[in-house]
Order: structure tokens, then C-alpha cells, then sequence
């Protein structure tokens, strides 16, 4: 990694396809812009293929961008937020992703995770868990998906029971996203009534968990087609012993605890999308100037047309997205929207500039063959496309 100077956090260079929307962003959401760029600057091109090619996750790089102030951005400076907006921290997440810096996805769940503990944490909760995770300390990682329950989280197997000052939990959680480098997790598992019973149960309940409790291990981790570098794995829990004091809001209430979080987290994969496909079009740009036998049919100009138009669809529907969220009024339907369209925008992309590169499209060092990967797996992840566009039916029928 080259060292970040403090000339390049100068507030003075944003990415250029960026110029039409800067007199629409403030000073503030310009700066975070700036030092995102900065900070992707500062990584070498070698150390973004290695983590992806190794599989390893950069917990470094990940303590350095919350030292930038990149660890709890969008929460206010009483737990040692960054008092920014949403729209800033999406910002961030685009310009990460088009550079593909490796700490990318992390960073995002990360922040998904302080939300819910903002929001319905107790004080000592905040205190004990919130600061450390803003300046790096910690990593934190969300278990909601098992083995049997992804789409359908009603199907969480994943138990919990009270005995004494502790809950027992027992069960898998899979494909958990900085599962292997985490300190704590944000879990969801199934109440039971004391004596093990389901009848009258209070039924899904947040907790906090953390890597040392008895009973937790860290399962398999996964060697996947996109998305490497994150420490992506399975965690066990075998009669693991959880302090009473972790449930994190009320007996039952876990899956409002959980949706709270991934409708924002939602707006942060519609950021990533949005990056991957203007990462991609670059790159479609770059190629599309060197073919002048090919420009000469004007069909490679309607094909870079209907790019641009993708890209700057989705990054329009994102940018809704979170200003909605930045109005206090946080819209679901929108997020699940911005999450189709920007996830489908980098796959279609994505596709076509490795189409157009031919060969060269799967040389690693034009970065598109990873950004294919990635998106595919964008488009499945924090709730799959499918059952997004079943969501934004739902509210309109309903
Ligand atoms: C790279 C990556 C990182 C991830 N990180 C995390 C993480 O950090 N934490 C976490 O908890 N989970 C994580 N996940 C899991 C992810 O959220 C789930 O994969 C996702 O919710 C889909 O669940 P599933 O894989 O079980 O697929 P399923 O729910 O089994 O779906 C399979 C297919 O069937 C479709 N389908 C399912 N139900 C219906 C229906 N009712 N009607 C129509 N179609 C339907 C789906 O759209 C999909 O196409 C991650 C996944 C990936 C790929």
C-alpha cells in the first residue's frame, strides 16, 4: 500500500463522470467523496488482485479507513460517529467498489451492523460496542441466513433459551460476510420458551455476539466466485453461552431488528452496484477508444448509450434512495428498487465491456471480469432480486 499524504485528502479532485452531480452534493458530502477517491488511490493495484486472488481479508486497510472516519460514517459523534449523511456514505461505497477496494463489502455490512445497536441497543451496549467499532477496534458481521432459511427467515432454525443469566444458542449461520475476522455479530436466532418448548415462544430475537463467547466457532470458510477477501465463512454455535444483557431489543422482535437494517443496507448494495457498473463502463470506454473499426458500424455507440443510460439510472435511483433515507422518511420500496436496478445495471455491464474487450475483458488488471463476479453475487445478497421486486409489489397490492 503507497502511503495517503495529506495532499491527496485535499477536498480538490473528484472522479470526472462524477462532475454532473457535484453542484447537487454539499461541501460535506464532497469531502467524503474526495477522501474515499484518496483512500482508493492510496491502494496499489497489486494489492486489490491479491486479496481477491489469495481470498484474504485486509483487516489493516479496514482499521486505516476507520481511522479516516469511514467506520461509522452515517452516526452521530456520541458513540463515535462521523455525524455524516447517507448519501455520503453511498458515495463512499460507489467509489470503493469502482475501484474495487478490497475492504469494500466488509465496511458495508460493518456499518450494517452499528445500526441496529443504535437503534435498539440499551446504553451499555452502545457504549461497549458502538465506539470500538467506529475507530477499528472492532469488526462487526450479520447472521441472518442459515443452511435452510435465506429468503424465508420465518424458517430460522437457530435457537435460543434462557437458562440462568445466559441464552443457549444452537445452529449454523452461512455465508456470513467477515465471519472469519469479526468480533462481534449481530445474530438472529429462534426464542424458545425456557423449557425448550416452541408454543407461545416470543420466536426471532436479536443478539450480540461475541467471537470469544463459550460454545461459538467459526465453521467453513468459503472459497467463492466473487466477492473473496471477506472472510466469508459459516459460525457454529454448540450450546454457546450468550450474556442475558446481549439480546439486543426485545424478546421477538428480531426480524423487525433485522429488516430496520438491511432496508439502509440495501441502499449501501445499490451504492457498491452502482460503482461496479460505471467500474465496468470505464473500462467499456477505454477499450470502445481504441476501436475505431468497430465505432465506424454505430453499433458500438448505441451499445455504449444504453451503458451509460444503466449506470446513470441506477445511480439515480441510489441517490433517492438515500436522501430518503437522509429525510428521515426511509422508503423500503425504494431501496429495494435502487437495489435491482444498480445490481442488474453492474451485471448487464459488466457483461457487455468483457464482451467488447474480448480477450483483454478477463485480464484481471481491467478489473471487469472481478466486477462480473461481484455483481453476480450483488444480485443475491441482503435479500435476492427476485423477492425484492415481490417486496415492491407487496406495497402496492397490499
Ligand atoms: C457473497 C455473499 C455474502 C453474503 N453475506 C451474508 C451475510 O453477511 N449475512 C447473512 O446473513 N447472509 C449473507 N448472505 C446470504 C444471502 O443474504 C442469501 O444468499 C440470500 O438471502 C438468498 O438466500 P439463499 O441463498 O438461501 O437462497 P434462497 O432463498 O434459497 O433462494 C434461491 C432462489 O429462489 C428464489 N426464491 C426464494 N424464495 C422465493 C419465493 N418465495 N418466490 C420466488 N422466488 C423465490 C430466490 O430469489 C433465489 O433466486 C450472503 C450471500 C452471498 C452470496
Amino acid at each position: 500500500m503507497r502511503a495517503m499524504t495529506s495532499t491527496m485528502l485535499k477536498n480538490d479532485s473528484y472522479p470526472a463522470h462524477l462532475a454532473k452531480h457535484l453542484p447537487l452534493l454539499t461541501a460535506d458530502q464532497k469531502k467524503w467523496l474526495a477522501k474515499a477517491s484518496a483512500f482508493a488511490d492510496s491502494i496499489s493495484l497489486e494489492d486489490t488482485k491479491r486479496s481477491d486472488s489469495e481470498n484474504t481479508f485486509r483487516r489493516d486497510l479496514f482499521e486505516l479507513a476507520c481511522k479516516e472516519g469511514l467506520g461509522a460514517l452515517p452516526f452521530p459523534t456520541t458513540y463515535g460517529g462521523s455525524g455524516g449523511d447517507y448519501l455520503s456514505f453511498a458515495l463512499i461505497n460507489e467509489e470503493f467498489a469502482r475501484r474495487c477496494v478490497p475492504i469494500m463489502s466488509s465496511l458495508g455490512v460493518h456499518v450494517l451492523c452499528q445500526e441496529p445497536v443504535y437503534k435498539h441497543g440499551t446504553e451499555e451496549q452502545k457504549k461497549k460496542y458502538l465506539t470500538p467499532s467506529a475507530i477499528g477496534e472492532y469488526l462487526a458481521a450479520f447472521g441472518l441466513t442459515e443452511p435452510n432459511a435465506g429468503s424465508d427467515t420465518a424458517a430460522i432454525a437457530t435457537t435460543a433459551k434462557l437458562v440462568g443469566d445466559d441464552y443457549i444458542l444452537n445452529g449454523t449461520k452461512t455465508f456470513i460476510t467477515s465471519g472469519g475476522s469479526a468480533n462481534y455479530f449481530i445474530v438472529m436466532a429462534r426464542l424458545l420458551n425456557p423449557d425448550g418448548t416452541k408454543e407461545n415462544a416470543p420466536g426471532i430475537t436479536a443478539f450480540i455476539v461475541e467471537k470469544g463467547f463459550p460454545g461459538f466457532e467459526i465453521g467453513q470458510k468459503f472459497d467463492m466466485l466473487g466477492m473473496r477477501g471477506y472472510s466469508t465463512c459459516e459460525i457454529v454455535f454448540s450450546e454457546a453461552r450468550i450474556p442475558k444483557e446481549n439480546i439486543l431489543g426485545a424478546p421477538g422482535d428480531g426480524r423487525k431488528v433485522a429488516l430496520g437494517s438491511l432496508a439502509k443496507g440495501r441502499v449501501t448494495i445499490a451504492a457498491q452496484a452502482t460503482g461496479w457498473a460505471q467500474g465496468a463502463l470505464d473500462a467499456a470506454l477505454r477499450v470502445a477508444a481504441r476501436c475505431e473499426k468497430k465505432r465506424n458500424s454505430g453499433q458500438l455507440d448505441y451499445l455504449i448509450g444504453s451503458l451509460v443510460l444503466m449506470v446513470e439510472s441506477a445511480r439515480a435511483l441510489t441517490y433517492q434512495a438515500a436522501r430518503s433515507i437522509d429525510s428521515g422518511e426511509s422508503d423500503v420500496t425504494l431501496a429495494a428498487m435502487a437495489k435491482i436496478q444498480a445490481t442488474d445495471a453492474a451485471m448487464k455491464v459488466a457483461t457487455e465491456a468483457i464482451s467488447l474487450a474480448e480477450e483483454e475483458g478477463l485480464e484481471p488488471d481491467l478489473l471487469i471480469e472481478r466486477i462480473f463476479r461481484d455483481a453476480k453475487a450483488g444480485q443475491i445478497y441482503e435479500g435476492t432480486n427476485q423477492i425484492q421486486r415481490m417486496l415492491i409489489a407487496r406495497s402496492l397490492l397490499k
